[in-house]
């Protein structure tokens, strides 16, 4: 277990989770994926076991919006995937 995580908590949301907020979270959900290693899976970004801190939060900013996993896959993809 990462300890800094342990002191550190989590990190908060913002009081009110803007559009620009969702664009940070599916960046750090993206940047921070897991990795598989011997040891179990880990941040692919800063080796932190998965999911890290910025990936929870992440997720929580996601969630916050009312955002259900398969709907930040599909936002994912279409990030990685540019418009013709
Ligand atoms: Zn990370």
């Amino acid at each position: 277990m990462d300890s800094t995580d342990e002191t550190l908590g989590e990190i908060p949301l913002p009081p009110y989770v803007t559009a620009e907020d969702v664009t940070f979270a599916l960046r750090a959900v993206r940047v921070h994926a897991a990795e598989h290693q011997p040891d179990g899976p880990r941040c692919r970004n800063d080796r932190a076991p998965h999911p890290c801190r910025l990936h929870r939060w992440g997720r929580r900013v996601l969630a916050e919006r009312g955002l259900t996993d398969h709907d930040i896959q599909t936002m994912l993809a279409e990030q990685e995937t540019p418009r013709p």
